[in-house]
């Protein structure tokens, strides 16, 4: 497609963050890994606003020229995803959509600021429909807002890495380069987005052959292999796990599955390949909790399983949740307690009420999401010293 004249401008924008990330995978996945799939089609530009800053008047003359703006909006990025759509509006020219996570869950509120809002699906083919015929993409349109959820068929895209400040990425990321592998989810967590955005029943799979390539061409420390349950197909996760152990050196990553979806042959064929360390989400152990989420687990065969992981040199690393609706202290110094005592490594987030979102009416409503205090769930019994000290230890 690189041949084609006349080809469309599209500008990416991760907008501004309250504070600095974290973890960049969302940035990595839905900024830089949409821009490289959408550049197969059109002329692309990248900016992330969370790591870089810029003039006004430099963005204005970006957005000038720009036939599209796409930006990805999370939570905490709603409000100034807003501030830019309304500063692209200006120049008249440039159709300005919103996708992502919060273009999922509440595309009423987010329509009255975009041209279009991507609420279902895949975001790649309705982009990718958008700029190759903006008028059948908006007859689909219903209101402004694009409901059809289409299965992703097409060859995933690497991240537009030479389009991204991976200077400023490095800086956060210590040497670590992310790829996104897997999408979607047939589990349905009360508290997960997945399911919000690509609602089939299904997890789409980046080819083994392209983790292996972009590995091979892409030396780094480590690498973070971004997945929503890694071994659920055990057959593409032994294949990834062959095409990896084949590289030399072994390259170092780190990826996520459940606990209940794995066994003592899969941890061995990802160790060999590389892997050191699997993140578990694990949110409690409180039974009634899990229900409450609907992420049961049995608990004698997690801690055995979480042994295993760490007899076969993987570091298993547990993610709990903090401030679950209706937890008490007791719950949270249970699951705590059995973490200390097996040596695991563990960090506690806070639970963020994302079940709230679809019910916002005003845009201002999401300044609760910009991490500027802590949530300050009521868990019964637990003083703010010791929920502060939770969330501020990463064991
Ligand atoms: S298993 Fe993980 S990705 Fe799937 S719904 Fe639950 S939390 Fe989300």
């Amino acid at each position: 497609m690189s041949d084609q004249v006349n080809l469309k401008k599209v500008v990416f924008v991760w907008p501004q963050e309250p504070w600095k990330p974290t973890s960049l995978f969302k940035h990595i996945v839905y900024l830089g890994e949409t821009a490289g799939y959408i550049s197969r089609y059109a002329d692309v530009e990248v900016y992330d606003f969370s790591v870089t800053q810029m003039l006004k008047r430099d963005m204005y003359e970006i957005l000038r020229k720009a036939d599209y703006l796409f930006i990805p909006i999370e939570a905490y990025t709603a409000v100034a995803a807003v501030r830019l759509a309304h500063l692209a509006k200006t120049t008249e020219k440039t159709y300005v959509v919103a996708y992502g996570t919060v273009a999922a869950m509440n595309p009423k509120l987010l329509s009255y600021y975009f041209d279009a809002v991507i609420a279902t699906g895949h975001w790649y083919n309705a982009l990718k429909e958008l700029i190759l015929d903006q008028e059948a993409f908006t007859r689909k349109l219903q209101g402004n807002i694009y409901y059809l959820a289409k299965h992703m068929e097409d060859r995933w895209a690497y991240p537009l890495f030479d389009k991204m400040p991976l200077d400023e990425y490095q800086k956060i990321m210590n040497g670590q380069l992310d790829i996104g592998i897997q999408i979607g989810c047939v589990f349905n967590c009360s508290f997960c987005a997945e399911k919000r955005m690509i609602p089939e029943n299904k997890i789409y799979h980046r080819s083994p052959q392209d983790i292996y390539e972009f590995v091979r061409d892409n030396p780094s420390p480590i690498y973070y292999l971004d997945a929503t349950t890694f071994s659920y197909d055990k057959e593409w996760a032994y294949e990834v796990c062959d095409l990896l152990s084949t590289i030399n050196p072994l390259p170092k990553w780190r990826t996520v599955t459940r606990v209940d979806m794995i066994d003592r042959d899969m941890i061995r064929a990802m160790k060999k390949a590389g892997c050191f360390k699997i993140g578990f989400g694990i949110e409690t152990l409180a039974p009634s909790l899990q229900k409450s989420i609907n992420k049961l687990f049995n608990e004698k065969k997690l801690i055995e399983n979480l042994q295993m992981v760490k007899e076969e040199g993987i570091i298993p690393r547990c993610f709990l949740i903090l401030g679950i609706p209706g937890q008490t202290a007791e719950e949270v110094r249970y699951t705590n307690d059995i973490m200390k005592n097996l040596g695991m490594e563990y960090r506690w987030k806070e639970y963020v009420p994302f079940e709230i979102i679809p019910t916002f009416k005003d845009i201002r409503e999401f300044e609760m999401f910009e991490r500027n205090s802590y949530f300050m769930h009521d868990v019964k019994g637990l003083s703010k010293e010791e929920y502060i000290d939770l969330l501020a230890v990463s064991r």
